[in-house]
């Protein structure tokens, strides 16, 4: 089993070397997923999400909360603001099989809104397009990446693809989850560079643990089959994402390239990000040979987040990864050269552990208010202040008469004369209803 093990990672290398790429769109059996029926999607979600934060009736996930489940390499299920969406799209296998446990045909039950891609690897991708088709779910990514999925549609109408950066564009604000600002920024793949800051024994490469993993979870045809078809999968450039709302935000980056080497121009634009509560970003790559943990360590010092989440670090191919305990020491050990009060803390993911359980975190959203204000005499404006970006509809009653089914409303003299109580029911867009009360004020009148 071992030696399968080790014919499935020289497979994946010598067709990620090979300059011809294999003919696109051809999705093997284990890849293939169908319609989704709804009463899967709520059971998908509380599996991931976690059933407190998942209403059993709908599928909603609470609004208040961005939660992370991770399932391997960088490739997280996400609900931010209540938006499911996939970061990356790829249940690592191939050198195992049942690792990590899930499959692209649950991912698609989630019902994503998206799926969003950093790059187009096939440890980050090669179940996008399937998850895409099986959901619905819009494929998010840059234009190159668009591209690629379009070649690998399987069906009649392709899924939509929003391509966040065309290229040669740095960094953007796109608009793709309602009351989620979402900024992208263009960054670097990992890359085995000799740094150009070395001086002699401060970089300390990182090499894998030795891996039973495929001994106790050998490997099926079918998966080798799928991964080995996908390793030639282009990068197609990286881009991070920066998602905020309420009081809060979390970056995500797929991997983390030799910028001090290659492009210190990105670094600026990376501080640019600031403020980050959450950055979620990979530790392993191809500089985790030459650097160990210095890029992974430089993007915390230029996002300075108040917690780091890193990724990457899995048993996702052994023969090259061994168990991401591995890389909690070195991790800790390049982290602590920096000033500790800019030390970020840090939340270490585990392999296979830690796969499909959330992390979640809370996030204070400011409360939908009614406010009135008087703007002439018996005249009187009424609207919606707070956070409002989740308000589907509204109705203003006094008693049980409708005053206004949308805000800002002007109510006229005839109305403000006789006082009362304004009561106003918000529906929002997960289906939660608000209710909100005033007094009426006379704005003048008696
Ligand atoms: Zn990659
Ligand atoms: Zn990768």
């Amino acid at each position: 089993v071992k030696n399968a093990s080790l014919a499935v990672v020289a497979a994946l290398l010598a067709a990620a070397t090979a300059q011809a790429h294999s003919p696109k769109g051809a999705v093997g059996g284990g890849s293939t997923v169908r319609a989704v029926d709804p009463a899967a999607m709520v059971l998908a979600r509380q599996r991931f999400f976690g059933a407190a934060n998942v209403d059993p009736a709908t599928g909603a996930v609470r609004r208040d909360r961005v939660i992370l489940s991770w399932f391997g390499v960088s490739n997280f299920a996400a609900a931010i603001r209540g938006h499911v969406v996939l970061l990356d799209a790829w249940v690592a296998r191939g050198a195992h099989s049942g690792y990590v446990p899930t499959s692209p045909a649950e991912l698609a039950r989630l019902m994503p809104e998206l799926v969003v891609v950093g790059h187009a690897h096939f440890d980050h991708a090669a179940d996008a397009v399937p998850i895409a088709e099986a959901s619905g779910a819009k494929l998010v990514g840059l234009r190159e990446h668009c591209s690629d999925f379009a070649q690998r549609a399987t069906a009649a109408v392709p899924s939509p693809c929003v391509a966040v950066l065309e290229p040669g564009e740095a960094r953007k604000s796109v608009d793709l989850l309602r009351g989620v600002e979402v900024r992208v920024l263009r960054h670097l793949h990992s890359g085995a560079r000799t740094p150009s800051d070395d001086v002699g024994g401060y970089h300390v490469p990182v090499l894998p643990q030795p891996s039973l993993t495929p001994v106790q979870h050998p490997p099926t045809p079918q998966d080798v089959a799928d991964t080995v078809g996908h390793a030639p999968d282009g990068e197609g450039g990286s881009v991070m994402y920066r998602f905020a709302f309420g009081d809060f935000s979390l970056v995500w980056h797929d991997t983390s390239g030799p910028l001090t080497d290659l492009n210190p121009g990105t670094f600026p634009l990376l501080r640019d990000l600031r403020p980050v509560d959450v950055e979620v970003g990979a530790i392993q790559g191809f500089n985790q040979l030459t650097n160990g943990m210095r890029d992974p360590r430089q993007y915390v010092e230029a996002l300075r987040p108040k917690r780091f989440v890193p990724s990457h670090h899995d048993d996702w191919l052994p023969g090259i990864t061994g168990p991401g305990s591995g890389f909690r020491a070195p991790l800790e050990a390049e982290l602590a050269r920096m000033p500790a009060e800019q030390r970020p803390a840090v939340t270490f993911l585990e392999d296979p552990r830690d796969y499909v359980k959330p992390v979640v975190f809370e996030v204070a959203i400011e409360p939908e208010r009614l406010v009135r204000r008087c703007v002439g005499r018996g005249v009187l404006r009424v609207a919606l202040d707070g956070d409002i970006a989740d308000v589907d509809s509204v109705v203003v009653r006094r008693g049980t008469r409708v005053l206004a089914s949308r805000l800002p409303v002007r109510l006229a003299r005839s109305v403000v004369r006789r006082g009362g109580r304004l009561r106003a029911t918000l529906v929002r867009r997960d289906g939660s209803v608000a209710y909100l009360a005033r007094t009426l004020p006379r704005c003048g009148l008696r």
